[in-house]
């Protein structure tokens, strides 16, 4: 998917008969005025389309039955420009199955202070028809996003838009399939998790492939295809002398771009949309993906390392939800850290799978022995990366629920050349400061693994999790960690069954 346009989200405005037919042909005209124009509002990626009023319990059940079978629509927008007594909304809402945005606005801006009369009023009840709406939804403990303010504000149209793009990349894990090659990393703790829960909650399946099946591909790609994908290296990457074309390891070079399209062809016969892999298990291929996987990642494939599975759908996730912002996303790992009082920072990287999207200029193209795993030396991009506003994310098993943990960061330009470091990397302070935001990532028991962004929000996580329904924890410039600690004890309580 190129563009988020092909989705749609559903203008839906409530009302009922009762305020006869004049009232009705105004609030459709207004309606359709106001789909018009968020469809055509640039801060706005999706398609916005226009539904005709709804004023009975059956146009209620029929649009939302409309929505659920229809593939395109990943979303709906309901607004009561008029008063829509709400038990009307309880048989649709009951088996609606697609995220809800509640816009909660306006079809004036301002009041007509001098013509003002009863006829206006009558006309202009979204603020109290929209509350009718919320106390059905809250009545039925239903997860919506509510938008506030004038849908000619621009900040009204990016939340849209932040609320459309979650939705983007939780229709796209409906019916998705991620492949394993081999188990989790052995002993590890924070990377198992429940598969089944996992499909039951957010719709994605994973399944293992032994490592073979795919060594079988690696080695049926033909020696032309090779040369052609050697080539695309030499032309987007600076290729270091021992890998080009007659330096005394080009072998391994043919060898990376052979596994690279190996795994490619793999995912795409299989439908796969992202996959793991683990330095453990494998048996046949000559190198661990390196260059493979940040290329993939770069594509739009979830990967995550050492059987990661619950971060290789959330990096696919991230990366639909991001479809044509500026920056990356990346699956990352915390690294190491620099302890230098006043100037804190983690370094973020991983023994090779980082994904080029994130690189700040043209990533070198390197070969380096790996001290873990026992294979071959493996092909690697080699890049630094920006500074600005970033988060990691990750998503957790915690027993009896997922928790998605956000810790907003600033990302912070290198502070040295690194010549010994052969792996991508990025410096970053958590927020609030290093100490608090470290404290709080470990009391929530977020992973070493995350999916790191440069371009969605907090607050795309935080849509993206209600529409899960799952826990979402935040980390960020308001965080005290004695009210976080309480944070998580009252959450504990909201989960037990
Ligand atoms: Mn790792």
């Amino acid at each position: 998917m190129k563009t988020l346009k092909e989705l749609e989200i559903w203008f839906v405005t409530g009302s009922q008969h009762l305020y006869g037919e004049a009232t009705l042909k105004l609030v459709a005209q207004h309606s359709q005025e106001i789909a018009a124009s968020l469809n055509v509002n640039s801060n706005i990626s999706v398609t916005v389309k226009y539904q005709p009023t709804v004023k009975s319990p059956e146009e209620v059940y029929a649009i939302c039955a409309a929505a659920n079978a229809e593939s395109k629509c990943i979303g709906i927008v309901a607004w009561m420009h008029t008063f829509s007594p709400a038990k009307m909304w309880i048989g649709g809402l009951k088996i609606l199955r697609k995220p809800l945005l509640h816009l909660h606005t306006q079809y004036n801006r301002d009041i007509p202070w001098d013509k003002i009369d009863m006829d206006f009023m009558n006309l202009n009840q979204s603020a109290h028809g929209d509350r009718e709406f919320g106390f059905i939804m809250t009545r039925m403990r239903l997860e919506r996003k509510v938008v506030v303010g004038h849908w000619q504000d621009t900040s009204v149209a990016k939340q849209i838009d932040t609320w459309a793009r979650a939705a983007a990349g939780w229709n796209d894990w409906q019916g998705a399939r991620f492949v394993r090659f081999g188990d989790n990393m052995r002993y590890v703790a924070v990377t198992e998790g429940d598969k089944v829960e996992a499909e039951m909650k957010f719709g994605y399946s994973v399944n293992t492939h032994g490592v073979g099946d795919l060594v079988a591909i690696v080695n049926s790609i033909d020696d032309k295809a090779v040369g052609e994908l050697v080539n695309t290296y030499e032309t987007l990457y600076v290729v270091s002398a021992d890998l080009k074309k007659g330096g005394k390891q080009h072998e391994s070079l043919r060898i990376a771009a052979r596994t690279e399209l190996g795994l490619r062809k793999f995912l795409e016969q299989g439908n796969f949309k992202g996959f793991t892999d683990t330095f453990e298990d494998l048996h046949g291929l000559i190198q661990l993906p390196g260059i493979a996987a940040q290329r993939l990642m770069a594509e739009g494939y979830g990967f995550g390392a050492e059987g990661d599975w619950k971060t290789s759908a959330l990096v696919r996730a991230m990366k639909v939800m991001a479809i044509g912002l500026p920056g990356g996303n990346s699956f990352m790992e915390d690294y190491t850290y620099h302890f230098e009082p006043g100037n804190e920072m983690v370094l973020g990287a991983h023994m090779l799978e980082i994904c080029s999207s994130i690189a700040k200029g043209k990533p070198s193209c390197e070969i380096h022995p790996l001290g873990i795993g026992g294979k071959a030396d493996p092909v690697r991009l080699v890049f630094n990366v920006g500074s600005g506003a970033a988060l990691n994310a990750s998503m957790i098993d915690m027993g009896n629920r997922f928790r998605l943990l956000v810790n907003e960061v600033e990302a912070k330009e290198p502070v040295a050349p690194l010549p010994n470091l052969p792996v991508a990397r990025v410096l970053w302070k958590p927020l609030p400061d290093m100490k608090t935001g470290c404290a709080a990532w470990i009391l929530a028991g977020g992973a070493h693994h995350t999916c790191y962004s440069q371009n969605l929000t907090a607050e795309h996580l935080q849509d993206f999790a209600e529409m899960a329904g799952i826990e979402y924890v935040g980390i960020d410039a308001d965080t005290r960690l004695l009210s976080f600690k309480k944070e998580l004890k009252w959450n504990e309580m909201s989960y037990l069954k």
